[in-house]
């Protein structure tokens, strides 16, 4: 049995119960496997995969909190501190019903290698709570977002872990926990990202994980003879992540003809109203459904995702496991040639083996979608400074970014022998530097 193999066969013993973490963490060893090969003893005399698969910490903690009747709750709160090899622990939080210890493992396992990408300072981490946001009123989540922080503020810090939204944690929800943190510790800092201008954030925060997807995707695009304009796009989500995405993805010519919420997914073949679509989810906080109140001549596809609309492009930018293989196989049926995911692993590996297959053009997340870490970042670095730069300031260098990991990516993939696979090279090229500060700090 190799050295991979072996760790992950111990893996699975200790963590059956944690399919989504098994399965990041399977795909991810698979693929590094010929970078492990090539120092196979020097990383098994210091157990190097043994620690880099172990969160450093995880901390589990409850939140109790009363809705607007009086009526007490309580929700699990988690912080997975995962890998600082490289720098303070970074990755967001997420509010969702399903979140549990597997799926924050499998982010932040995930995150580690999407941050050592940026080619900036950050270890891996994420955390959250299995609270929903939806339906609740802003006292309510308010509420909820002091006493998960309450907690949270002992563990994390600018120089320790900083964490930043995810699914469920917008602006409003950052603003409250950080409200909370500086009442408690009486320190102004940068302790979160995607905070609001007024009070530390970037510019340009909010649309990087989207644009940052798009000129990664304009990036692989352009290498492979081709270019995104007049191309059809069908993008998945209507939330952060796919408002940025459609919007970089028009302003580049192409034409967006989808986006959905879990409800359902909307399509319309003249493109988009992105400023509907923003009145709706920023404005209203209302379901995509009432775009067609809007576009009468959009369609409402109930209960179902995009994947059927006939596309060159496709950018899931919703959720973990929205395409499955059949999903994959109707995309390339219908002539779709190119994937970049916006979403956390959003193909399941049954898509990726078609996607492969059929050797489309396939960016996976973690590097398809560290734009908005990497802002993140930037925001970090500008709270250190005390100064803020300007828009164009910041997404220059989120570019720039993003056309260094499909440089990085690509030419991993070439190096060991499997150019074009970019899932190879995304995890090489992130491992990499992360094996190497492991290697240099010893046994910890
Ligand atoms: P938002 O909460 O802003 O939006 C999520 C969107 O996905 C909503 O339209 C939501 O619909 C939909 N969605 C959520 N769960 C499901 C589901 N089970 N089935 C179908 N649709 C679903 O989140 P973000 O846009 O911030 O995040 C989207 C993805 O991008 C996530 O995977 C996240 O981890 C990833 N990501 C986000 C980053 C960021 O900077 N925000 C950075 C890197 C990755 P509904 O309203 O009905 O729930």
């Amino acid at each position: 049995m190799s050295y991979v193999e072996e760790v992950f066969e111990g893996l699975k013993k200790k963590h059956a119960h944690e399919p989504e973490f098994l399965e990041a963490a399977e795909r991810v060893l698979e693929t590094i496997a010929p970078a492990v090969e090539a120092n196979e003893e020097k990383y098994r005399s210091t157990a190097l995969l043994e620690r880099l698969v172990e969160p450093e910490r995880i901390i589990t903690f409850r939140v109790p909190w009363t809705d607007d009747q009086g009526k007490h709750h309580v929700n699990l709160g988690y912080r997975v501190q995962f890998n600082s090899a490289i720098g303070p622990y970074k990755g967001g939080l997420r509010f969702h019903p399903s979140v549990n210890q597997s799926i924050l493992k499998f982010l932040g396992f995930e995150q580690i290698f999407k941050n050592s990408l940026t080619g900036l300072p950050i270890g891996g981490g994420k955390g959250g709570s299995d609270f929903d946001p939806k339906g609740k009123s802003d006292a309510e989540v308010m509420r909820f977002c002091q006493s998960f922080m309450t907690e949270l503020c002992k563990y994390i810090g600018a120089d320790q872990d900083v964490p930043a939204g995810d699914i469920g944690v917008g602006g409003r929800e950052v603003g409250y926990l950080y409200g909370q943190y500086k009442r408690i510790k009486n320190l102004y800092e940068g302790v979160l990202t995607g905070k609001g201008l007024s009070f530390g954030g970037s510019l340009a925060r909010p649309e990087a994980t989207g644009y940052g997807l798009v000129y990664i995707t304009n990036e692989m695009v352009k290498a492979a003879g081709k270019d995104l304009k007049d191309k059809v796009v069908v993008i998945s989500g209507s939330g952060n992540v796919a408002q940025y995405a459609c919007q970089k993805a028009q302003q580049l010519g192409a034409k967006v003809v989808t986006v959905s919420d879990s409800n359902g997914y909307v399509y319309d073949p003249d493109g988009i109203k992105l400023d509907v679509v923003f009145d709706i989810k920023q404005v209203k906080r209302g379901r995509i459904k009432e775009y067609v109140d809007a576009v009468p001549t959009a369609k409402y596809v109930e209960g179902e995702r995009p994947w059927s609309v006939k596309c060159d492009i496709a950018l899931p930018c919703a959720t973990q496991n929205e395409i499955n293989g059949a999903d994959a196989k109707t995309l390339l049926d219908n002539g779709c040639w190119c994937v970049a995911e916006g979403a956390n692993m959003p193909s399941d590996a049954d898509a990726i083996d078609a996607y492969q297959a059929a050797g489309i053009l396939f960016m996976p997340a973690k590097a398809a979608n560290a734009g908005g870490v990497a802002v993140s970042a930037l925001e970090m670095s500008q709270n250190s400074e005390r100064l803020s730069w300007t828009f164009e300031e910041v997404d220059g260098k989120l570019n720039d970014i993003m056309v260094n990991i499909y440089k990085k990516v690509a030419e991993a993939a070439k190096k060991y022998g499997t150019e074009g696979d970019f899932v190879t090279g995304a995890n090489i090229a992130g491992f990499e530097k992360v094996a190497e500060a492991m290697s240099a700090q010893g046994l910890v």
